[in-house]
C-alpha cells in the first residue's frame, strides 16, 4: 500500500546502503578480519553481560570503555567518544561541523559512506577526483584552500584504492584551511601512519577508527573518534541520548582485554595482501593498485561484472567497484586457503 505521507525531497532517489551479504564460502567483500577473536573472548563477554544491570540505562559517558581506550591508545580521555561503528562517528561530526548551509571536501575514490553521510545530514559535497597512485598533491590542496570547506574528509589507508595519503598533507590541509580534518583510519593497523600526533598540534585534525577491520569485532559495531577536547565536547551536544548500549560497551571493555591477541593475525593479514598484489601483478590485462589496507582494488581485462559472477558462481564473493572505476573489484585480505581460492577461481574465470 503506498503512503500519502511525502518524504524528504529526494529521499526516493536513493537506495538503501547495504553490501550484499549472500550465503557464499569464501566472503572477500566486506574488508572484515577472516579469523575471530579467542574463543576465551566470547567467554570473558558472556560473563560480563551477564552481570550488567539491563534494567538501568548505559553510562551515557562511556566512561570505563574511554579510559580503556585511552591507555591503550595513548590519548586523553576527554579527546575519545565511541559510537556504533565509525560510521556513527562520522555522522556525528557532520551533524557537528556540517549541516545545511555547510560544506565538505571529498577526495573521490573513496568510502562511500562519505559522501552518504553528507547527503544524509544535508551537508553539501565538494567532490575532487584523484587519479591513479591517488595521492592528494599539490594542486588538489590549493583546490580544497580555494573551496574553503567546513569538512575535509582524507581517509588513509583509503578504500576502496588503498594508498595513504602523507603527514604533511594533513597538516598542509590542517595547516591552511578552517575546516574540521576527518583523517579517516579504519585501515591503518594494516599500513601507512597515524595522524594522531598531529591532533595535538592541530586541534583541528580528527582520526576516526574502528573494531570492525583489524580488531576482528565488526558485528559489535563499535568505532571511535581521537580529537582534542573541544571537538568531543561539541560531539556530546549532537549524540543521542545513551547512543551506545551497555552490551556495545562492554563488548568494547572485553576486547580491548584482547588487543594483542587481534593484532597478531595482521602480520598473516598483510602477507596475503601481498600475496594477492604479487599473483594479479602477473596475470595479463590485469592493472593491481598496491595496497597499505587489507584488500586489495584491482581491474579486470574485459567486463569486470561478468568476472564478480563467474567469482562468485565459484563461491567466492568480492566487492564490485565499476561504479567507482571502470572494470574494477576489490577484494578483501582472507586466510591463506580463501586467498588460494580467489586465485584459482580468477585464473578460471580469465581463462
Ligand atoms: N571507514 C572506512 C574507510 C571503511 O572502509 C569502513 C568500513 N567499510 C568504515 C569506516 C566503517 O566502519 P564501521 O564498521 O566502524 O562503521
Amino acid at each position: 500500500m503506498t503512503t500519502s505521507a511525502v518524504p524528504r525531497p529526494g529521499l526516493r532517489e536513493v537506495g538503501p546502503y547495504d553490501a550484499p551479504q549472500l550465503e557464499v564460502a569464501v566472503r572477500l567483500n566486506a574488508n572484515e578480519c577472516p579469523v575471530p577473536l579467542p574463543a576465551a573472548f566470547s567467554d570473558d563477554l558472556a560473563t560480563a553481560v551477564a552481570e550488567l544491570p539491563l534494567h538501568r540505562y548505559p553510562d551515557g559517558r562511556m566512561q570505563a570503555l574511554r579510559e580503556a581506550l585511552s591507555t591503550r591508545v595513548g590519548h586523553p580521555v576527554e579527546g575519545i567518544w565511541p559510537a556504533n561503528g565509525s560510521n556513527e562517528v562520522l555522522t556525528e561530526l557532520l551533524q557537528a561541523y556540517g549541516g545545511p548551509g555547510r560544506r565538505a571536501a571529498v577526495f573521490e575514490p573513496t568510502y562511500l559512506l562519505h559522501r552518504r553521510l553528507c547527503w544524509l545530514t544535508q551537508t553539501e559535497i565538494l567532490e575532487r577526483r584523484l587519479q591513479a597512485p591517488f595521492r592528494i598533491g599539490p594542486a588538489d590542496l590549493a583546490w580544497a584552500v580555494d573551496e574553503g570547506p567546513d569538512v575535509v574528509f582524507v581517509c588513509s589507508p583509503n578504500n576502496p584504492t588503498g594508498n595513504t595519503q602523507p603527514m604533511e598533507t594533513i597538516a598542509e590541509l590542517a595547516g591552511s584551511t578552517r575546516a574540521l580534518v576527518i583523517v579517516d583510519e579504519a585501515y591503518v593497523d594494516f599500513g601507512g601512519e597515524s595522524a594522531l600526533g598531529l591532533v595535538s598540534r592541530h586541534p583541528s585534525v580528527v582520526v576516526v577508527r574502528t573494531f570492525s577491520k583489524a580488531f576482528a569485532l565488526a558485528g559489535a559495531r563499535i568505532g571511535y573518534v581521537l580529537a582534542a577536547p573541544a571537538v568531543v565536547e561539541d560531539l556530546q551536544r549532537v549524540r543521542l541520548p545513551y547512543h551506545m548500549s551497555a552490551l556495545t560497551q562492554i563488548a568494547g571493555l572485553t576486547a580491548l582485554r584482547y588487543a594483542d591477541e587481534a593484532a597478531a593475525s595482521i602480520a598473516a593479514i598483510r602477507d596475503e595482501r601481498d600475496r594477492i598484489v604479487q599473483a594479479l601483478s602477473g596475470i595479463d590485462g590485469v592493472t593491481v593498485f598496491p595496497s597499505q589496507a587489507n584488500f586489495v582494488l584491482f581491474q579486470t581485462p574485459g567486463d569486470a561484472k561478468a568476472v564478480w559472477r563467474g567469482l562468485l558462481d565459484r563461491g567466492v564473493l568480492v566487492r564490485d567497484l565499476t561504479a567507482v572505476l571502470p572494470n574494477a573489484l576489490r577484494v578483501t585480505a582472507g586466510t591463506a586457503h580463501e586467498v588460494d581460492l580467489f586465485l584459482k577461481s580468477l585464473e578460471e574465470v580469465l581463462a
